[in-house]
């Protein structure tokens, strides 16, 4: 059997829903146009732009424009400190301007800091560092309560029905905001990167946030050499004991050392054929999960 083209076959109607682009503070090898065309040519449904800096909804509304293709380029925000951190107005503009997914604080959350010590991280370094808050940001108060501004800001996701991503938050904290989102009727939850080193979300966990319902994003960033926070075969085992129904297949990519993202979906893909993932649980990964995340799903129920 010829893995890669069944690889690229199960690829059709793909949204990668973690993807990274140029222009950014990062040193980043794909442009959004680059990054656009070369999924419309792999026959992909559309693809979520994610950003640190700021928000990308209009960077995505331009790229779809400019590229009249007929699939979706998706925007979204992340709550760091470069738009105020947990700042509703921000995410009200970004959800009225058709967001598809409000992220947690990433490089600039506590646990980032507390985890690699700055913003910058790995090989992640930028020529001009940004100024970042001494004190990364927290979704609790001293009392270990949510914070007024977070609750504020998953009643606004909850109300436009769009995706709720973890970002670089602390294990804790995911399992309490899972908690409370659900509990304030957001319908939709990706757990960011689940497995990547700063995350490392317990199996146990991943297991408990799925049987309420909340996605976890299997990824492929963390099995690259320059990351290394688990192998194919951890990832294999960890969609078998979650179940395919509530996982999502996304590169993370985006980095001067990976190849694009499409070529990188192709190689996770067919690791994960290798070692024992059905095409069928690769299609509800890769296609289905991630179209109702982004509410374009159209299969049936
Ligand atoms: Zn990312």
């Amino acid at each position: 059997v010829d893995l890669r083209k069944e690889a690229r076959e199960l690829m059709k109607g793909a949204i990668d829903i973690h993807t990274h682009t140029a222009p950014s503070m990062f040193n980043r090898p794909y442009h959004d146009f680059d990054l656009a065309s070369l999924a419309l040519k792999a026959g992909y449904r559309a693809v979520l732009l994610k950003a640190h800096e700021s928000t990308s909804v209009f960077r995505a509304q331009l790229t779809q424009r400019h590229l009249e293709n007929g699939i979706d380029v998706f925007g979204g925000l992340v709550l760091n400190a470069f738009v105020g951190g947990f700042n509703p107005y921000a995410v009200d503009l970004s959800a009225k301007l058709g967001a598809k997914m409000i992220w947690m604080p990433t490089i600039t959350s506590q646990h980032h800091y507390d985890f690699y010590g700055a913003p910058q991280y790995g090989s992640m370094k930028s020529d001009s560092a940004p100024l970042s808050p001494k004190k990364g940001l927290t979704i609790l108060d001293e009392d270990s309560k949510i914070k007024d501004s977070v609750l504020e800001v998953l009643q606004i996701i909850a109300e436009h029905d769009i995706c709720l991503g973890t970002g670089h938050l602390s294990n804790p904290e995911i399992m309490i905001l899972c908690d409370k989102a659900i509990e304030l009727g957001v319908k939709k939850i990706a757990v960011t990167h689940a497995d990547f080193e700063l995350i490392a979300l317990p199996l146990e966990d991943q297991i408990s946030l799925a049987q309420k319902g909340v996605y976890i994003e299997k990824s492929l960033l963390p099995m690259m050499p320059m990351w290394h926070s688990i192998t194919p075969k951890e990832t294999a085992d960890s969609i078998r004991s979650i179940g395919a129904s509530q996982c999502v297949l996304e590169t993370d990519f985006g980095q001067i050392h990976h190849p694009d993202h499409i070529q990188g979906m192709e190689l996770f893909v067919v690791t994960l054929l290798e070692v024992g993932i059905t095409p069928e649980e690769i299609r509800k990964m890769l296609v289905e999960n991630p179209q109702r995340l982004m509410g374009v799903y159209e299969g049936p129920e």
